[in-house]
C-alpha cells in the first residue's frame, strides 16, 4: 500500500530515520566538486537527536562538509 520509498539509515545508530522525523544531511563538500567520483559525495543521513555525531565528523574531518537540516514537511497536502 503507498508508494515505496528508499529507507534512510543513521550513519551514528544504524537506525532507520522515518520520514516524519527530521534529519540531518551531510554532504561532502568534495562530492560536490566532483560528482563524478562515486562514494566521496554521496550525502550521509543522521536523526535530528543524532546530529552531535554529524557535527564531529564535520569538525573532525579534514574537508570540508555541508550539514543541512531537513525539516518535517507538516502541511503537506
Ligand atoms: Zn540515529
Amino acid at each position: 500500500m503507498g508508494f515505496t520509498k528508499t529507507p534512510i539509515k543513521c550513519e551514528a545508530c544504524g537506525k532507520r530515520i522515518p520520514s516524519h522525523e527530521p534529519d540531518l544531511v551531510l554532504q561532502d563538500i568534495k562530492g560536490l566538486r566532483h560528482g563524478e567520483e562515486a562514494g566521496a559525495g554521496a550525502p550521509r543521513f543522521f536523526h535530528e537527536r543524532c546530529g552531535k555525531a554529524a557535527v564531529s565528523v564535520v569538525l573532525g574531518g579534514p574537508g570540508g562538509h555541508v550539514l543541512t537540516t531537513r525539516s518535517v514537511d507538516e502541511g503537506a497536502n
